[in-house]
């Protein structure tokens, strides 16, 4: 699965894009900066596309 620090997220949507497994979806409410932030839903291979695109180094791999 993966952890998504929603305060550092500015919705740029890089991740939802790039996730092969459609793992992550835009919220919808905003966070404390007033961007819709990413939300993990379920289905995460642990590939890491998500992490290693993600500009602001928001999302954390983990794998169980
Ligand atoms: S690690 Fe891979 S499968 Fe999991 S959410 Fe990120 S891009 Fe999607
Ligand atoms: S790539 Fe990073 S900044 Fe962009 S939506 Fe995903 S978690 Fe947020």
């Amino acid at each position: 699965m993966i952890k998504i620090n929603k305060e550092y997220c500015k919705g740029c949507k890089l991740c939802i894009e790039n996730c092969p497994k459609k793992c992550i979806s835009l919220s919808k409410e905003v966070n404390d900066k007033g961007y819709f932030y990413a939300v993990y839903k379920e289905g995460c291979t642990s590939c890491k596309f998500c992490a290693l695109i993600c500009p602001d180094a928001c999302i954390e791999v983990i794998k169980e």
